[in-house]
């Protein structure tokens, strides 16, 4: 069994930020990248779910997110970088090197072994579940308004969710869209008093109550919604060309609960850089921030952990 200088876990923009950095560093890395699946859960993280990127910086005419993602993880590849199409089962963060499992994760010995290690394994977006959302996600559907409220200009759009984060990007879609109608499958919302009084003032902004979305119509795109009303039953359709979901994010951080320390709301919490409270183990990306959650600020601190990670090894390898 090999015992590599760095393993890192997930290959997002954070993941393989993080194994250009120490590929160029020549630490080698082990890039566990995913599996492939119909969530953002998969090699490539959440930009594989997109279409049209716009927001990365060097690219003024836009970049596909599944281009992208394999222009880095070709990137990562030329300077050594080596990858294995898997998930972690496992890790055993008690002592070092730290054991990282795949396939058996009941065999005593671990699959591979780092003297660090990189987790980016990320996060995803709640969905409601429906056959066409998964279908129309990155063709109207989408679970970033940052990313994609630009190209909803004039047009009538709904954002799902009754929380700060749908209010929030109802908010923000309003400098765009000709109207935003909040669809919340109560008739009170979860959100903060200051958002719902912001909401509610916004001219452009209408509720739709005790709604829930129960399918999506379109055939290369989203033209409407079909809504239930959650008392009476009855339904109803909504003509709408985008449909935000905005019904909460949960980080990836289940193979790490109890060995690692988290945040109140399960993310892992960093300190200084990259650092986690386990020496050694280091975090990156939207597995550690629930607050930008872009491609741009996940590789800049993949590129982060990759140094914090080289400087460990280096004064961690000078004691012995
Ligand atoms: P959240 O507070 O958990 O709200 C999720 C919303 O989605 C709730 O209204 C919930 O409805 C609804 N929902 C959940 N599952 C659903 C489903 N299957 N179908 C339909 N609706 C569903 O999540 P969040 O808004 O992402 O916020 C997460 C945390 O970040 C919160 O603590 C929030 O305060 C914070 N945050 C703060 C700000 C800010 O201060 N500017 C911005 C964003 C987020 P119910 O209400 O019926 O449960």
């Amino acid at each position: 069994m090999d015992t590599r200088q760095v393993v890192i876990l997930g290959s997002g923009p954070a993941g393989l930020t993080a194994a250009i950095y120490a590929a160029r560093a020549n630490l080698a890395p082990l890039v566990l990248e995913g599996e492939p699946s119909s969530t953002s859960d998969q090699p490539g993280g959440q930009l594989m779910l997109t279409t049209e990127v716009e927001n990365f910086p060097g690219f003024p005419d836009g970049v596909l997110g599944p281009d992208l993602m394999s222009a880095l993880r070709s990137q990562a590849a030329r300077f050594g970088a080596e990858f294995l199409t898997t998930k972690a089962t496992r890790v055993d963060l008690s002592s070092r090197p730290f054991g990282v499992w795949w396939d058996h994760p009941g065999d005593v010995e671990p699959s591979v072994k780092g003297n660090a290690l990189i987790i980016a394994t990320g996060a995803r977006s709640l969905m409601l579940g429906l056959p066409n959302e998964a279908r129309l996600l990155g063709h109207g559907v989408s679970t970033c308004a940052t990313c994609d409220g630009f190209f909803f200009r004039g047009q009538d759009i709904a954002v799902v969710g009754g929380g700060d984060s749908a209010l929030e990007e109802a908010i923000f879609l309003t400098h765009f869209a000709r109207s935003v109608t909040i669809i919340h499958r109560r008739d009170a919302l979860r959100a903060s008093h200051i958002m719902q009084d912001r909401a509610r003032a916004n001219e452009k902004i209408r509720f739709e109550w005790n709604a829930q979305v129960i399918d999506i119509y379109g055939e290369t795109s989203v033209s409407g919604v079909r809504l239930k009303d959650s008392k009476s039953g009855e339904e109803r359709d909504l003509a709408v060309s985008g449909l935000f979901i905005a019904i909460g994010h949960e980080p990836n951080t289940a193979l790490f609960a109890g060995q690692l320390e988290l945040q109140d709301n399960s993310y892992i919490r960093t300190f200084g850089g990259s650092h986690t409270n386990v020496e050694g183990v280091f975090a990156c990306g939207d597995v550690q921030d629930h607050i930008y959650r872009q491609a741009v600020t996940a590789a800049g601190s993949g590129c982060m952990a990759a140094i914090d990670a080289e400087r460990w090894l280096e004064a961690t390898s000078a004691h012995h």
